[in-house]
């Protein structure tokens, strides 16, 4: 993302992911029943540019602002969480693959996910996936310069349809990652019953054996980089909170009370309506001042993008919420959508990091506690 393209050119995108995401809207409902991944959604937003869009133009992407990427995010969850979930993921990883791999790899990666290979993030270990970033699998010395690594990552998005997996594990005792191409020493178990975002197929992956190569170990970043998911886990709950607003303030000028009258002339819609509505417009706010942060090369980013975090998990669970107390008893079957985005709202505040560990980050930062335990 080192230049940064025209605002026209720019908008186009975010123009191009509302089209599509009103478009993956008509199946979202589908997938989530049958917990099926988006392929078609995955494989449109990848031929129509949206997957390279993130890189520099110098790599062959459009070299999109980190700002333009959140509204990316926003704009398809709006219309499928769930393939949003899976193609932030996806991105994140082929971005980090491709920006922190020695330059062979690096173009190997880059060749690859032009072409339309998807790379899949399993970084959660089973013992605490909020501690993704220090794991304690500990990968096994080969005696040529690589390793083995015997062991499993829970909730990978999209693990099915993944080439390419960004992994991480214990070397020494300090945290290393690395690139693994899919191959028969990788196990996928289906574990994914879940309550929301069914269609991310977030599944159990083991390693038997797994050759983790010195090759593909990651070098030391250039320079400073801010993280993708760190940016866009805001957006995709602000995305599950704007369906559920747009679909709440749709049912109250649309259902008439016996008297004839609409709901929207409820006292109580209306003052629930205006909270909701203030507390969402916050949230993107603050979820668009931490873009503005990330577009400026600020490590403030850290600890914004966990504000940003705690604010949208929560206004998608509330947003969602009044959805389904305005909709009464049609809410709580499929008829209407507010069940769906009331489990869908779950998930943001217990993907890494939790709502609670954002918490607890921000209020050591703001007390000035040391400790991160
Ligand atoms: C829809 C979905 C998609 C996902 N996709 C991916 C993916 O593609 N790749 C991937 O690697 N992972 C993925 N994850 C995993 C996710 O990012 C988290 O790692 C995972 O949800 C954490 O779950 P856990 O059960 O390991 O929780 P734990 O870390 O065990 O946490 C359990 C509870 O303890 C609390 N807690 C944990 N640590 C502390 C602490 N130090 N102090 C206080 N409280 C603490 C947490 O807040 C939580 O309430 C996905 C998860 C979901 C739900």
């Amino acid at each position: 993302m080192s230049t940064l393209i025209s605002h026209a050119k720019e908008q186009r995108l975010i123009d191009l992911a509302s089209e599509l995401s009103a478009k993956f809207a008509l199946t979202a409902a589908e997938i989530d029943r049958n917990a099926e991944l988006p392929k078609d959604n995955l494989r449109e937003l990848f031929e129509r540019g949206l997957d390279t869009a993130v890189l520099p133009e110098e790599k062959g992407g459009a070299g999109i602002s980190y700002r333009t990427f959140g509204r990316i995010v926003f704009e398809i969850a709006r219309g499928c969480p769930s393939t949003a979930c899976v193609w932030l993921m996806n991105t994140a990883a082929a971005e980090s693959l491709i920006t922190l791999s020695s330059p062979e790899r690096s173009e190997h990666y880059l060749r690859e996910w032009k072409q339309g290979k998807r790379f899949a993030n399993a970084l959660s270990e089973p013992s605490s996936g909020n501690l993704f970033l220090n794991p304690v699998q500990e990968a096994t010395p080969l005696g040529d310069g690589d390793w083995s690594l015997d062991g499993a990552k829970r909730f990978v998005s999209g693990a099915e349809l993944a080439d390419y997996f960004l992994i991480n594990a214990s070397i020494d005792g300090q945290p290393a990652f690395f690139g693994v191409e899919r191959d028969d020493t990788v196990d996928i178990h289906d574990i994914w019953d879940a309550l929301g975002m069914r269609g991310t197929r977030s599944q159990l992956i083991g390693f038997r054996g797994t050759r983790l190569q010195a090759a593909n170990r990651f070098v030391e970043a250039a320079s400073p980089r801010q993280n993708l998911i760190a940016l866009g886990l805001p957006w995709l709950s602000l995305g599950i909170a704007q369906a559920a607003y747009d679909a709440l303030i749709a049912q109250a000028k649309g259902k008439k009370l016996a008297d004839g009258k609409p709901l929207s002339l409820v006292q109580w819609i209306q003052y629930e309506t205006a909270d909701v509505h203030v507390r969402l417009k916050a949230a993107k706010l603050l979820a668009e001042r931490l873009l503005e942060l990330a577009d400026e090369g600020s490590r403030e980013t850290i600890i914004v993008s966990m504000e940003a975090k705690i604010l949208a998990n929560q206004i998608a669970k509330d947003a969602a919420d009044l959805g389904l107390r305005v909709g009464g008893g049609l809410a709580f079957t499929r008829a209407l959508s507010f069940e769906r985005h009331l489990r869908d709202a779950q998930a943001g505040g217990l993907m890494a990091y939790s709502s609670e560990l954002c918490r607890l980050y921000v209020a050591k930062y703001e007390l000035g506690v040391q400790e991160q335990g």
